[in-house]
């Protein structure tokens, strides 16, 4: 993939763009106008590396947990009382 570096006539930082998108294409930090500077290479890590970072409430599921344990607690009880019963 070719890129061309542009620099923006307002701020004067280096925007790089793609080559196949070397018109229209204005200054990502300000939006000002372009001048093309020329080709330029990019560096690119060989390891393409994506993280992802996920945060989920659980609020709803921790207090189904708790139900579900004592529910279970309550079970496990109820067996105990049922074995004294009938032993
Ligand atoms: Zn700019």
């Amino acid at each position: 993939m070719k890129h061309i570096a542009f620099k923006c006539c307002e701020c004067g930082v280096i925007n790089v763009y793609e080559s196949y998108r070397g018109d229209g294409n204005s200054c990502m930090r300000c939006g000002g106008t372009l001048n093309p500077i020329g080709d330029c290479v990019v560096h690119c890590n060989s390891k393409n590396v994506l993280v992802y970072k996920i945060s989920i409430d659980t609020t709803d599921i921790d207090r189904a947990l708790k139900k579900i344990n004592c529910l279970n607690d309550r079970m496990n009880e109820a067996v105990i009382r049922m074995g004294i019963l009938n032993g």
